[in-house]
């Protein structure tokens, strides 16, 4: 696959999700005609399993595999060797989710799971799909740890990323991409940060079936939905919607298919 062929390329959904279980191979269908590529993320050792069936059904799905934060009952071995199958381009989602009242015990749990993915990351040599809420502190510290042990081998992409242009800063120094998702289409509340982060470091996702953009808001979300994403961001930066969607798509080529894009 050439970037040239995807005019936009969700990089995080879970149509794996049972709200797609009625129309799921119709959206399929509408987003290869409409150039629409993903990234199909795990939640669970099930739903990842699921996400590298659909990535081996269709060659605009990628599958990433991994345990959420708030799923981190299981383990990282579950996952056994999905992580090392050629369609899964990322780890994850993974990384830590403070949002809820948690014990001491349970973030401890968090920390030690989420670091099992960036080991895993490491030794496949893949990038990391990072969930991360009211944690940063802690998500970063785990990051740079390693990346001062592996290197480059730490790359990956910050997840619906809400926070501010400070925080976004320690992101991009670190070596990652951020994507931005559909609430940065119903409020201004984000418009600071997305000026904040460059074009060059920026990607799109849905993160279908939540998180609709404002066309939508309320109801089930789904990639054919994330031009309008794409169209906020060319608004915030003062630019045009082709030349922004070129190299949003050419940012995910590079973090996620750069080794072996001619593969696909
Ligand atoms: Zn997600």
């Amino acid at each position: 696959m050439k970037p040239e062929e995807i005019r936009y390329f969700d990089v995080h959904s879970h149509l794996n999700f049972p709200q797609f279980d009625a129309d799921r191979e119709a959206i399929i269908a509408e987003m290869a005609n409409q150039k629409i590529a993903t990234i199909t993320v795990g939640t669970t050792v099930a739903t990842s399993r699921q996400a590298l069936i659909l990535a081996e059904k269709h060659s605009h799905f990628f599958a990433a595999v991994g345990i959420h934060p708030l799923d981190a009952r299981e383990s990282v071995d579950g996952l056994g060797t999905l992580a090392e199958e050629k369609k899964v381009v990322a780890i994850g989602e993974c990384g830590l989710d403070y949002s809820r009242t948690l014990t001491a015990e349970d973030k401890k749990r968090q920390r030690q799971i989420f670091e099992e993915h960036v080991d895993l990351a490491s030794t496949t040599n893949k990038p990391l799909i990072i969930h991360c809420r009211d944690a940063y502190p802690d998500v970063l510290d785990i990051l740079n740890a390693k990346k001062r042990e592996v290197g480059e081998r730490v790359r990956g992409d910050f997840h619906f990323f809400t926070s501010s242009p400070d925080i976004a800063k320690k992101c991009l120094d670190l070596g990652f991409y951020i994507s931005f998702t559909g609430p940065i289409t119903f409020t201004n509340q984000y418009d600071e940060t997305v000026a904040y982060v460059p074009l060059e470091r920026m990607m799109i996702e849905t993160d279908s079936p939540y998180a609709a953009p404002h066309s939508h808001r309320g109801k089930r979300n789904t990639p054919l939905y994330v031009e309008e994403i794409a169209r906020k961001i060319a608004t915030i930066k003062g630019s045009d919607i082709d030349s922004v969607a070129k190299i949003l798509v050419k940012n995910a080529f590079e973090l996620f298919l750069r080794k072996n894009a001619a593969e696909f």
